[in-house]
């Protein structure tokens, strides 16, 4: 299984379930080596971490050659790398913001789901497979005032789940997504604003953040032969937002 961005935070809790279910974890980070180096020690077995910039194509292309390299074939992928850049609206967004948040948050995603394919397709001589998309309940609910760009990224990372979902369901590959809502993890901080979720958890119906574990069980079971029969689907992990 590979996931990106599994340097910390849901990808990191997805690499740790995925490897104590029984899965070789690919790890896929961007700039954080000690925290790659440092989740490979905690998988509970094999593993290897692939550093790229999801949004780079040439990177990509050589990490999935790495990864075919080391582990001889792919079975899933989490498509979990992601960022935002916080506190704007629409009005006051540059072309440099845009092109970073829809380079990792789309592009890279494209990207690694084609590389994907082209391995697990039945069409293209592979065994058939798993992808889940770490989308976000922002493109549902449109993020406004905060982060319209990330919003909108998401909502073409939903289209992506169900448009690819129908393109190789007759190739033995099933494609799912997840939509968290407000997750404890480095985004908010990154983002540039660390009080993000201590203020919005009023907001929220079941009473507080959700936990990066508490994704991590749906992205397995929608990976898993447990969810066999479930393509094109998202599951809301949002505390009820
Ligand atoms: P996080 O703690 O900030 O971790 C982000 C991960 O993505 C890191 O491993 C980072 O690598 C990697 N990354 C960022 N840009 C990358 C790029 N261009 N190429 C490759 N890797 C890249 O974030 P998180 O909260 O766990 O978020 C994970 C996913 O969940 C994202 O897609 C996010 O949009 C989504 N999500 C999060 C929340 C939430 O509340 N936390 C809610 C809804 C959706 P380095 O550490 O090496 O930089």
């Amino acid at each position: 299984m590979l996931v990106t961005g599994a340097s910390r935070g849901i990808g990191a809790a997805v690499a740790r379930l995925a490897s104590s279910a029984g899965y070789a974890v690919a790890v896929g980070y961007h700039s954080d080596d000690a925290a790659a180096e440092k989740l490979l020690a905690e998988l509970a077995g094999p593993g290897a971490a692939f550093k790229a910039d999801v949004g780079s194509e040439a990177a990509v292309e050589r990490m999935f050659t790495e990864i075919d390299n080391q582990f001889g074939r792919l079975d899933a992928l989490v498509n979990n790398a992601g960022l935002l850049e916080g506190g704007s609206r629409v009005d006051q967004i540059d072309e440099r913001r845009l092109r970073r948040v829809l380079d990792a948050n789309v592009v890279g995603p494209f990207l690694c789901a084609r590389e994907a394919v082209r391995r697990m397709s039945t069409a293209h001589g592979g065994n058939g497979g798993a992808i889940v998309n770490v989308s976000s309940a922002a493109s549902r609910l449109g993020s406004a005032g905060e982060y319209v760009d990330y919003a909108a990224s998401k909502g073409a990372l939903d289209t992506l789940t169900i448009g690819l979902s129908l393109e190789v369901a007759g190739e033995g590959i099933r494609v799912n997504a997840v939509r968290p809502g407000f997750i404890k993890t480095d985004i908010h901080a990154r983002g540039g604003d660390p009080e993000r979720l201590a203020r919005l958890t009023p907001a929220i119906p079941l009473g507080r953040p959700g936990e990066p574990e508490e994704v991590a069980e749906a992205v397995v079971w929608l990976l898993s032969a447990k969810a066999s029969y479930v393509t094109g689907s998202f599951i809301d992990i949002a505390g009820g937002r």
